[in-house]
């Protein structure tokens, strides 16, 4: 069919029919997104012409020059017209690229189909709808373009009814681009409002870098002859970074965030090679009220080619930075991605883990660059960050690094210890990090478990946000260093402790050994064994846990929430030096031995956190007990 001048009718490919039913039956739910599509498109079209405009400027034309879009609707005719003055397509082009799908898989993508509508819906958003979404609302599309650089008699018209067929007809067109009018579906003509059509605009195109614009209307709400812009018209995050000012980047944050602080910091990087992709990524200033809930918003919005495809896009970043807010606009996602497609796509994966290195990047550069920054940072959403480890293997070091803890080094609470301070202070021959959980910081500094350390000047970190024994659960080192939780297991000082230290132990051990065997017999309910203490200094008695046991405190919210723990008794640890445990030996003990074992062991269990199982006998023995030395 070569006559170039009537109108022909031209058959889809088989393929297009398909995939054109399927589209209207399963985007039905999301029909706005044609428009979204159609200036991508139109913002396509003008970037290409833009592009080929570098090396032939005149291609861009006096009066035409300023690239855009026109988005248009008339009640009457029941019409929504797209308007663009990029590069065109011609005769040829135009059957190429909206009369076939030139794309390659597509047979196979058919093939996938299931007839599942929702199963199928997302298999239509991998694919990309591109312009046959138009068919979603119009019952016929009309396009009508010129390609740059043809005559005005060689414009083309390309019109269908999306189904099966479509013409082509040779017209004029008094300037290059491309012009598509939907002619409505008849329940569609609440698109038919310059609010509706501004709010999809601003909606998913603000920050195509093109005006975008739309007649103004009189009072009366009709149409006048003067255009407006109506997105933003510019993607921020595509321009270079020394083009931006600080106030822009924060005039921008407060838009993506709806936050009305200013951010803490951001980050600016335009990755190029394999994957390409820009990231703007912001740590903002204050927490969300969500971000401990269980669903929390994540603030990264999702962006391909600068047409904005998704909000909350949790797949972008895990989910301990689910603070960070910003945008990510990919170069390589098809526009119809879906959520169902982020959770396992190679772009996604290779975005979200340079998009982490980039904001650990820029956490590790404030704490050591902009301290006041971090010091800022760290109690907002440092037990954020304290998931990290349990949730990011891969960088489970580097969280490590950022990582700020009280500890016996310090007057106060404040979490400002790293553990590389910690190790700069290691003593000779400490080989561990040592650390205590409790559940408030007066527990922890207060435990009997520090008699030792602060006696040898070793440092211990005090561990008391609730998230700690599951950061700890997870960290078992770091810059090869174990740590180890001073009230858990075996106390094992390494060469700190010294011959001297250790002769002394055994003979205490074999002094105290009857001792250890009465107390034993008393507690074996409940203890594992009773040994004599090396950590204990001024206290009684401790109790020590298993490796691997929760602390106590946590045992104790755990079973407040319902849940069953595995039964797992902790060693006593006596001081056989100090006074109260001396007496036990003396004969005025031996009528009330077992009240003094069992106050011995209470107090453990109350100086750790723990909960007592019968406190009305604790006080009481307690009370007789004081009777008894006030006597
Ligand atoms: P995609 O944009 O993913 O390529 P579409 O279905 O949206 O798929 O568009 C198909 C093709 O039609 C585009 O690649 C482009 O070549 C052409 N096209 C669509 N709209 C325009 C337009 N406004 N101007 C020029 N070419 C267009
Ligand atoms: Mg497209």
């Amino acid at each position: 069919m070569s006559t170039k001048t009537g109108k022909e009718t031209l058959q889809f490919e088989t393929e297009v029919t398909q995939l054109l039913h399927l589209m209207i039956h399963s985007l039905y739910s999301n029909k706005e997104i044609f428009l979204r599509e159609l200036i991508s498109n139109a913002s396509d079209a003008c970037d290409r012409l833009r592009f080929e405009a570098i090396s032939d400027s005149t291609l861009l034309g006096g009066k035409n020059a300023e690239l855009k879009i026109q988005v248009e609707y008339d009640k009457d005719e029941h019409t929504i017209t797209v308007r663009d003055n990029g590069i065109g397509m011609d005769r040829e082009e135009v059957v190429q690229n909206i009369g076939t799908i030139a794309r390659s898989g597509t047979r196979e993508f058919l093939g996938q189909l299931t007839g599942d509508q929702s199963k199928d819906s997302h298999l239509v958003g991998q694919f990309g709808v591109g312009f046959y979404s138009s068919f979603i609302v119009a019952e016929k599309v009309t396009l009508t373009t010129l390609k740059v650089g043809l005559e005005l008699d060689q414009a083309v018209r390309w019109e269908s009814e999306g189904t099966g067929s479509y013409t082509l007809e040779d017209v004029k067109k008094a300037r290059r681009g491309t012009e598509i009018v939907l002619h409505l579906k008849k329940d569609e003509d609440e698109l038919l409002s310059s609010l509706r059509l501004r709010s999809i605009i601003t909606k998913y195109s603000d920050h195509v870098p093109l005006p975008i614009e739309m007649r103004e209307e009189n009072d009366k709400g009709e149409p006048t002859g003067s255009w407006e812009t109506v997105n933003k018209a510019s993607a921020l995050w595509a321009r270079p970074k020394s083009d931006i000012s600080d106030e822009e980047y924060t005039e921008f944050y407060k838009h993506v965030s709806h936050d009305f602080a200013e951010p803490l910091a951001w980050v600016h990087n335009r990755v190029e090679g394999k994957t390409e992709y820009i990231s703007l990524l912001y740590i903002p200033k204050q927490a969300p009220f969500d971000l401990f809930e269980p669903n929390p918003t994540h603030g990264v919005k999702l962006y391909v080619q600068r047409v904005f495809i998704m909000d909350d896009a949790e797949k972008l970043l895990p989910r301990y930075l689910r603070f960070v807010r910003g945008v990510i606009d990919s170069n390589d996602l098809p526009l119809n991605i879906s959520r169902e497609i982020l959770q396992s796509n190679k772009v996604i994966d290779s975005i979200r883990s340079g998009s982490v290195k980039k904001i650990l990047g820029l956490l590790e550069s404030l704490a050591k660059n902009e301290t006041e920054k971090y010091q800022e940072f760290w109690p907002v959403f440092g037990k954020v960050l304290k998931e990290g480890p349990g949730e990011d293997f891969a960088n489970r070091e580097k969280i490590a690094g950022l990582l700020r803890f009280a500890s016996t080094h310090r007057s106060d609470e404040t979490q400002g210890v790293s553990l590389e301070d910690y190790i700069t202070r290691m003593k000779p021959g400490q080989d561990k990090i040592y650390y205590i959980t409790a559940d408030s910081h007066a527990t922890a500094n207060n435990s009997p478990h520090l008699e030792i350390f602060r006696d040898k000047e070793i440092e211990v970190l005090l561990l008391v946000d609730r998230v700690d024994e599951w950061l700890m659960s997870h960290l078992t080192e770091y810059r090869e260093k174990p740590f180890a939780s001073i009230a858990k297991g075996e106390l094992d000082l390494g060469e700190i402790s010294d011959a001297q230290d250790k002769k002394e132990l055994e003979e205490k051990e074999k002094e105290a050994q009857e001792l250890v065997r009465r107390i034993e017999e008393v507690l074996q309910d409940k203890v594992e064994a009773v040994r004599v203490s090396h950590r204990l200094t001024t206290s009684p008695a401790c109790i020590v846990l298993n490796e691997h046991d929760m602390a106590l405190y946590m045992q104790h919210l755990m079973k407040q929430a319902g849940h069953e723990l595995p039964a797992s008794k902790p060693v006593l640890e006596i001081n056989p030096e100090h006074a109260l445990v001396r007496r036990m030996e003396g004969e005025q003990v031996e009528d009330r031995f077992e009240d003094w074992a069992k106050i011995l062991f209470d107090q453990a269990i109350l100086a750790e956190g723990g909960q007592l199982q019968d406190p009305a006998g604790f006080v009481s023995r307690l009370n007789q007990l004081i009777s008894g030395i006030v006597d």
